[in-house]
């Protein structure tokens, strides 16, 4: 390569699949990439955009210096009588941006590379394996960003071997009751004692040729094909599975929790990014207010299921009444789209019985709730950035998984990590209100809180200078900055 080409700035385009739990990291890896010197392009939907544009405002993607939006379209047709702000159905949208969204990204890079500053990388995200297909066809190297644990991953990544020996598809419905989900699979590297139950959940499937067990199963093999794999995690929360994924991947750059590269990058020079956010709902702050006028550091039960969950009507109810029974004080965020096919709509019974102690939003900014010194426990889905964030801001958990790696990251929490409780099967009112209490004030919690403070100390550490995220950041540069050879 000429000097010249050394010389020039880099050029890195970043693509999430369009959907909030992998935009927010894509989001955080960009910034990262931009404070240490990069243009980058960050590629939304259309979708997406316009929703990023109505929850934090006209003017909210201009960017800033060295750093620009693009979109491409995601083939979905238009919700508009859902207003276009609900999440969209994740198999459609899986399967949807395979076939539209490849042409749109070849004619942006070629675009780009028409510019001043020519794409110098891709960083795709896994589960978008045709834009490092594109790329590499354009010449372009192209490494992927997998946004979930390095245990999910791992999931993945032997859905082919669970179906090659015949554990998957299940041989009927009664598999999902009768005790074989338990079968424990001894043969995954670095995955000691993981159960059927635990794999991602696409596994729960009578059909071969399920939508999600053969889409996020063929994504995880085509990351084989990529430059560098990248992990939003650090090397001791996940050791045994990094270790063994590095067997496989030896250019693996796990560079988590990447929200403190983030906050580093804008909190220096890149003050202006600050503003960049990547929220698809508009935030609610009025709850750090409440949380503000809480008395007791730690009281506070925060239960937030995250972007794409959907619960019942009755689910609803139990989840009410156990917080309601629980007798601890409460920030529930209820998404409007939350209760499949219907508006959530509480029992009136439950908001006047609670209104003195409960307090409802519809988005938060949920790294600073986490944060906030009232909030003591996190009822949460398991979604692997909710999971990374409260393992930053040393919360306990109490784990109800809803799908995809899920139950992989809440059997990490509760059976690795020490710093979450499972709440069983459907849930009961009984068990989340009995749940909470012990994991605010029983002998459970007092262990819980105390891994939960050594994890976020151990979190910490990995992203400070010297430590294990923040050479493989700086690993990850210099291999991008060098070509990706
Ligand atoms: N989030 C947020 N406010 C909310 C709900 C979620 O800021 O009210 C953010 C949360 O901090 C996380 C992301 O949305 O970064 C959700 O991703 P996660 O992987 O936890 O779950 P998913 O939405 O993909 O199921």
């Amino acid at each position: 390569m000429s000097s010249a080409v050394h010389q020039r700035q880099p050029h890195a385009v970043l693509i999430p699949q369009p959907a909030q739990g992998h935009v927010t990291p894509m989001l955080h890896l960009a910034k990262a990439l931009h404070a240490r010197g990069f243009r980058v392009t960050f590629v939304n939907s259309e979708y997406n955009r316009r929703r990023l544009l109505r929850s934090r405002g006209p003017g909210s993607l201009d960017g800033a210096d060295g750093f620009r939006f693009e979109a491409v379209p995601d083939g979905l047709p238009p919700s508009d009588d859902h207003g276009d702000d609900v999440t969209q159905d994740i198999a459609e949208l899986c399967l949807s941006t395979i076939k539209h969204s490849a042409a749109p990204f070849r004619e942006l890079l070629v675009r780009l590379n028409n510019s001043s500053t020519p794409v110098s990388c891709v960083i795709a995200d896994g589960v978008m394996s045709f834009a490092q297909r594109v790329a590499e066809e354009m010449g372009i190297p192209a490494l992927v960003f997998w946004t979930t644990s390095a245990c999910g991953f791992m999931g993945y990544l032997h859905f082919a071997e669970l179906v090659r020996r015949g554990y998957v598809p299940l041989k009927d419905e009664s598999d999902l009751t009768n005790g074989y989900l338990d079968t424990v699979i001894d043969w995954i590297p670095g995955m000691d004692g993981i159960r059927l139950k635990d794999m991602p959940s696409f596994i729960r499937t009578t059909d071969p040729d399920d939508v999600m067990l053969n889409f996020d199963g063929g994504e995880a093999q085509n990351t084989r094909g990529a430059r560098g794999l990248i992990l939003n995690t650090y090397d001791a929360l996940e050791q045994d599975v990094v270790d063994a994924l590095r067997r496989t991947f030896p250019r693996l750059y796990t560079v988590g929790p990447l929200p403190a590269f983030a906050k580093a990058a804008a909190g220096g020079a890149e003050a202006e990014l600050d503003a960049i956010g990547g929220n698809l709902w508009k935030e609610d702050a009025s709850c750090l207010r409440w949380l503000d006028a809480q008395k007791q550091p730690g009281s506070v039960v925060y239960v937030n299921f995250g972007s794409i969950t959907v619960v019942t009507a009755a689910q609803l109810a139990e989840f009410a009444w156990g917080l309601a029974g629980c007798g601890r004080p409460f920030l529930w965020v209820v998404r409007p789209d939350l209760v499949a096919g219907e508006k959530a709509v509480l029992p009136e019974e439950f908001v006047r019985d609670t209104k003195d102690r409960g307090v409802l939003a519809s988005w938060c900014p949920q790294e600073r709730v986490l944060s906030h010194p009232s909030v003591g426990l996190f009822l949460t889905h398991c979604g692997w950035n909710s999971t990374l964030e409260s393992v930053c801001a040393g919360v306990p958990m109490v784990c109800w998984p809803f799908f995809a790696e899920q139950p992989t990251n809440c059997r990490y929490a509760c059976a690795k990590w020490g710093i979450g409780m499972e709440i069983g099967g459907d849930v009961a009112r009984e068990e989340v209100a009995r749940l909470v209490r012990e994991a605010m004030d029983g002998e459970r919690g007092k262990a819980m809180r105390a891994s939960a403070a050594a994890w976020k100390e151990s979190a910490r550490a990995a992203t400070e200078a010297g430590g294990s995220s923040s050479q493989n950041m700086d690993r990850l540069v210099e291999f991008l900055r060098a070509g990706c050879d």
